[in-house]
């Protein structure tokens, strides 16, 4: 059965629950609540977290990883890593016991939940770095059109960085770049000019100006290869026509639009972080 938690989620990302005590915090904020008994977060916790299958992001079915230490000499703990394969939204609970004052025996147990947050952007993007990025993207497509061109710039390099392992590739992009912003050499040695233009409107189409103007840039540069990378939501007749044309006098011309680009986001995303976590919650276990 497919099971996931309303959006939006609640306003902290931690839960602990310290022998029938709640703690709420939020990463960003520090704390939450303390000591609290709330119905809605004990419904929640109960009645979705546990049960979660699908990312409430992009209702990709989650991984779920089981941890257990099965080290008799140490204090029982285990716990449960939900991720999810698409957009790197994870989840996360732990149970462990714990001796609270050493000087008895009392022993007293602690559960987490925690769910991954990512910054809240407001439909406008910051600097940040691009994995962040990559992620509000996937949750979010609309965003693609709030880059600002020198922020789009980083992330198409980014995007080639992370497809690409065996390449180099170097952002070239400024007042002057005369119309490349990136420069991709692939795994070939092959150089290719990237041009990438940040669409403010979902409905733009990409013209064929932009390709004469990368056409004329690689005439320049003697360069058979070249890229446009473009939020337009496709490119024109006319522009692909271009492309084709090019291509019978030897020169290649990729397009990219932003469908093809959202395609490629998926290697940016950041990965790991609740392996970080875990590690933290492991290593005050050995503490204890
Ligand atoms: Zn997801």
């Amino acid at each position: 059965m497919l099971i996931e938690y309303p959006l939006p989620l609640p306003p902290f990302d931690l839960v602990e629950v310290e022998t029938g005590m709640w703690n709420l915090y939020d990463s960003e904020e520090g704390y939450v609540d303390f000591h609290v008994n709330r119905a809605d977060v004990q419904k929640w916790i109960n009645e979705g977290f546990m049960e979660i299958t699908v990312c409430p992001y992009c209702q990709s079915l989650f991984d779920i990883d089981t941890y257990r230490n099965e080290n008799e000499n140490e204090i029982p703990n285990w716990g449960y890593v939900w991720s999810c394969p698409k957009c790197a939204h994870w989840q996360m609970y732990w149970w462990q016991r714990h001796h609270n004052d050493p000087m008895t025996d009392s022993v007293e147990t602690l559960e987490y939940h925690i769910i991954s947050k990512v910054r809240s952007f407001d439909g406008k993007i910051p600097d940040g770095v691009d994995s962040e990025i990559a992620q509000a993207l996937t949750r979010d497509p609309g965003l693609w059109h709030h880059l600002t061109p020198r922020r789009f710039e980083l992330l198409v390099a980014s995007i080639f960085k992370a497809n690409y392992r065996h390449s180099e590739v170097l952002h070239v992009g400024g007042p002057d770049d005369g119309g490349v912003d990136v420069l991709f050499v692939d795994s070939g040695n092959r150089q290719w000019l990237i041009q990438a233009k940040c669409r403010q409107s979902p409905r733009v189409v990409e013209g064929v100006t932009t390709l004469r103007n990368l056409l004329g840039t690689m005439f320049l540069e003697d360069a058979l290869y070249g890229i446009v990378a473009s939020t337009a939501d496709h490119f024109s007749y006319r522009a692909r026509e271009v492309a084709q044309r090019a291509s019978k006098r030897g020169r290649v011309i990729r397009l990219l639009d932003k469908g093809k680009l959202h395609r490629m986001i998926g290697p940016v995303l950041p990965r790991g972080a609740e392996k970080d976590v875990l590690d933290i919650i492991l290593a005050e276990v050995r503490m204890d």
